[in-house]
C-alpha cells in the first residue's frame, strides 16, 4: 500500500521534531522558508562565538534523511494541495501547521553561518552597543555581550516597564539586577527612532541621547499566520492570528489538518518546550490515523504550566518554576553552558556533539 503523503509547513522547534518523527510511517515533505532548522534559544551564543553555530544551525536534511525537504515559503492552502511562492502545488493527505513565527533570516545555512559571524564582527569592532527590545531576545543578547564582552558599553532600551513581561515579575527584577550588576544600562518605558540616528547617537521617546557605534533590533517577532489569512483556513484564526486547534491539536472543524507550537491558540506560555511536546502527540495522533487506528484512540494534549529559563551570559540564567523564581549559577547550569543544544539535536536523532559539515 502507499504511503499516505504528509506535508509539514514550517522547519522550527515543532516543525522539525514531527517531521523527523514520521519520517519511517508516511512520505513526508516539509517546507520551510529556509533550508535549515536554527536552534532559536541558541541564535545569541552564535552572536557572540561563532563556530557555536556549527551545532545549533542544522540543515534539515541532516534530520530528514527518509524525507522531501521544499525550501520555499508556502503562500495558500486548498484542501488537498499547499502552494510554495515559487508556484510548486504540493498534495497532502495530511497537513500540519508549524509556521510558529516569521523571522528575516537568510534561505540558506551557509548564509546564515556567514551572518553569526559578521554580526560578532560587528560586535568586536564596537566599544559601545545599543540593544532595542527588552523581551528574551534582547536580555540573553545583553547577557551574552556583558559576559563574553565585558569592556564594551552596552545599553538595553525596552518600551515596557519591565524586562521580559512574558514571565513574572520577580524573574523581571532579578534579571535587571544581574544586568547592571554587568555595567548594562537599562532604560526602561522608553523605544529607539531609528530615523533618529546621528553619527552614532540615538535619541529615545523620552528625548534622551544614547551614543552607541552600533544597535541590535531585538524587538519580538510577528506570529507567521498571514500566509493564511486568505486561505481555507482564515475562519480558524483566532482575533490575534492564531490557529484554533482542539484537544488532539487538529485544527478545529479539520479532519486532516493539525496545528502544533506558537501558532496554535493554546492557553499556555509559548515555549519551545511546549511546542516540542505538540509535535510528539500530533506525530502520535497521525500514526495512528495513518495506520486506520480510532480517531477515539488518539491522544489529547494537556497544556502545563512550564517552566522557563532565560540565559544570562555562559554561567548563569533566571529561571521561572511554577512556585519559585531562582536565578544564578543553579539554573545556569541548566540552560546557560550548552543552551539545550545537545538536548535538541539528540531529540532530532543526531549526534549533540558533532559540529555539522
Ligand atoms: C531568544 C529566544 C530564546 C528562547 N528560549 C527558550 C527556552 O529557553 N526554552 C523554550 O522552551 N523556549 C524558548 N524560546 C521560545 C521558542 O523558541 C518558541 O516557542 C519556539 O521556537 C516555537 O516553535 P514553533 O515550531 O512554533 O515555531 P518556530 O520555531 O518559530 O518555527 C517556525 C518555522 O516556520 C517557518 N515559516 C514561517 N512562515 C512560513 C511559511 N509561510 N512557509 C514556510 N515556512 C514558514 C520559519 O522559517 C520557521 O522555520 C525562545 C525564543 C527566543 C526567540
Amino acid at each position: 500500500m502507499e504511503n499516505k503523503r504528509v506535508v509539514v509547513v514550517g522547519g522550527g522547534v515543532s516543525g522539525s521534531l514531527i517531521a523527523k518523527s514520521l519520517q519511517f510511517r508516511a512520505d513526508v515533505t516539509l517546507i520551510d522558508s529556509k533550508d535549515y532548522f536554527d536552534i532559536p534559544w541558541a541564535s545569541l551564543r552564535g552572536m557572540v562565538e561563532p563556530s557555536f553555530a556549527g551545532r545549533s544551525v542544522i540543515h534539515h536534511r541532516a534530520y530528514l534523511t527518509n524525507g522531501r525537504v521544499i525550501t520555499s515559503p508556502a503562500i495558500d492552502v486548498t484542501d488537498t494541495e499547499v502552494l510554495t511562492a515559487e508556484g510548486r502545488l504540493i498534495p497532502y493527505d495530511y497537513l500540519v501547521i508549524a509556521t510558529g513565527h516569521a523571522d528575516h533570516v537568510p534561505q540558506t545555512r551557509l548564509e546564515r553561518l556567514e551572518q553569526y559571524r559578521a554580526e560578532n564582527e560587528k560586535i568586536k569592532a564596537a566599544n559601545s552597543i545599543l540593544i532595542i527590545g527588552g523581551g528574551p531576545t534582547g536580555v540573553e543578547l545583553a547577557g551574552e555581550i556583558a559576559f563574553d564582552y565585558p569592556g564594551k558599553d552596552v545599553t538595553l532600551v525596552h518600551n515596557g516597564f519591565r524586562l521580559l513581561q512574558f514571565i513574572g515579575q520577580k524573574a523581571s527584577n532579578k534579571s535587571l539586577e544581574w544586568l547592571k550588576s554587568k555595567h548594562v544600562e537599562v532604560k526602561l518605558g522608553q523605544c529607539v527612532d531609528l530615523d533618529s540616528i546621528s553619527e552614532g547617537v540615538y535619541v529615545t521617546s523620552s528625548g534622551e541621547s544614547i551614543k552607541a557605534d552600533c544597535h541590535f533590533l531585538c524587538t519580538g517577532r510577528p506570529l507567521a499566520s498571514e500566509w493564511l489569512k486568505e486561505t481555507i483556513l482564515k475562519g480558524s484564526l483566532d482575533e490575534f492570528g492564531r490557529l484554533e486547534v482542539d484537544e488532539n491539536l487538529r485544527v478545529k472543524g479539520r479532519k486532516n489538518i493539525f496545528a502544533i507550537g506558537d501558532i496554535t491558540n493554546i492557553k499556555e506560555m509559548k515555549q519551545g518546550y511546549s511546542a516540542q511536546k505538540h509535535a510528539l502527540v500530533a506525530a502520535k495522533n497521525l500514526s495512528i490515523l495513518l495506520s486506520g487506528g480510532k480517531e477515539s484512540k488518539m491522544a489529547i494534549y494537556e497544556p502545563r504550566s512550564v517552566k522557563a529559563y532565560v540565559s544570562l551570559g555562559r554561567r548563569e540564567a533566571v529561571a521561572q518554576f511554577p512556585y519559585t523564581t531562582v536565578i544564578g549559577i543553579a539554573p545556569g547550569l541548566i540552560k546557560s553552558r550548552d543552551l539545550f543544544v545537545g538536548k535538541t539535536r539528540k531529540l532530532l536523532g543526531l549526534d549533540p556533539h558533532l559540529v555539522d559539515a
